[in-house]
């Protein structure tokens, strides 16, 4: 359930809310906003956790938003396939509401994959995480000892996945040409403190007539220190320059 967007509520509990009148409405309110404080502190406990057990193994853990579609796992395979890792050892966690789809996409790169279905949750969390790694109860989780990089796929989502910390190093946006110019205005949140935007599919820039210079001043109002990319996965266009970017982050790292 995801205390900001609502989307885990039940018909019944939205239909009462919705009768809710006065003095229950400010009862009902203030509710809703102790759980969320709950959520998101016990979260924040988690993703502290996480950030330790991904220093302690020297892992560079990073977060990838956007909204569906935009390229994510596209990316993440020219990314795996290509040569730019060179001996690297990369995994993928990877969340979506339903079906491992990406997972399997990305297993045929020969990279261990994890799939998080998370049902009418419509971002990952920290807790879901630390499920997926190796512990006594979870043998077969991903062994951060014997990882460099871990890249985390979030659910397609612009806005719940900015408030849930995941311990990672950083968190890469990615916007699509073919969204238009004006989403980072739209949905500024997630793109506050960002380490990357990676523009995608940029070889159907001309086919969708996106202006690519008033969507990187776009990013750049509301992310002024973000780096910006332009990539497409399907050509191999810019992907030397996403390789240079990952290549910084673990040289940071160490
Ligand atoms: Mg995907």
């Amino acid at each position: 359930m995801c205390g900001h967007c609502g989307c885990g509520e039940t018909a019944a509990s939205k239909s009462e809310s919705h009768h809710d009148h006065g003095h229950d409405h400010e009862h009902g309110e203030r509710r809703v906003i102790e759980l969320e404080r709950s959520i998101l502190e016990r979260n924040a406990r988690l993703a502290e956790r996480l950030r330790g057990m991904f220093w302690g193994k020297g892992v560079v853990a990073i977060n990838m938003v956007s909204s569906p579609g935009s390229g994510k796992t596209a990316l993440l395979e020219a990314t795996l396939t290509g040569d730019g890792l060179r001996g690297l050892r990369p995994a993928v966690i990877v969340g979506d509401l339903a079906t491992d789809n990406d997972a399997a996409r990305i297993q045929k790169t020969g990279a261990p994959a994890v799939q998080v279905t998370t049902g009418d949750v419509c971002h990952l969390d920290a807790h879901m995480l630390l499920h997926t790694l190796k512990s006594q109860e979870n043998p077969q989780g991903l062994d951060l000892g014997e990882l460099d990089l871990v890249f985390i796929e979030n659910v397609g989502n612009l806005v719940c996945p900015a408030a849930f910390d995941l311990g990672e190093d950083m968190r890469v946006v990615l916007t699509s040409v073919c969204e238009g110019e004006d989403k980072p205005l739209k949905y500024p949140t997630i793109f506050h403190d960002v380490a990357l935007v990676v523009i995608t599919k940029t070889d159907l820039s001309e086919a969708v007539g996106v202006d690519l210079g008033a969507l990187r001043a776009n990013i750049h109002e509301v992310a002024p220190g973000a780096k910006i990319l332009e990539v497409s996965a399907r050509t191999g266009a810019g992907m030397e320059t996403w390789f240079a970017f990952l290549e910084a982050a673990l040289a940071a790292k160490v």
